[in-house]
């Protein structure tokens, strides 16, 4: 019979412990237990983070869109809403130009400090 390891710490599981186990002690299953909680909080928290950005990102964008000057956006309109600018969920090139993912908006922050914006 094949040894098994354990998904937690790589040790041998032992043959006396049930064979579905995928962990060779109770310490090596919580602690798993406790770290994929840990990775799905952090998830969670992305989640809500990108929602956020995305409800101020359609906020600014249905503020200008019936505007000519929604190309180019201050960047202080999104700073002051608290905008997060590490989290969104892709890069993707929208005209020529590196633009960064939320859900069904994607922007470009300017090293002018102007930002553009795309229904997408
Ligand atoms: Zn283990």
């Amino acid at each position: 019979m094949e040894n098994r390891i354990c998904a937690f710490c790589g040790d041998d599981i032992p043959y006396n412990r049930n064979k579905n186990s995928r962990y060779c002690c109770d310490e090596c299953y919580y602690e798993n237990k406790k770290n994929r909680a840990i990775e799905m909080n952090k998830l969670n928290n992305h989640e809500r983070i990108l929602l956020y950005n995305e409800r101020i990102v359609e906020s600014i964008y249905e503020q200008y869109s019936d505007k000519k000057y929604i190309l180019y956006i201050s960047g202080i309109e999104f700073i002051s809403r608290k905008f997060n600018w590490n989290i969104y969920t892709s890069e993707l090139i929208i005209e020529g130009i590196k633009a960064k993912k939320l859900l069904h908006y994607a922007y470009t922050l300017f090293t002018n400090q102007t930002v553009r914006v795309w229904k997408l």
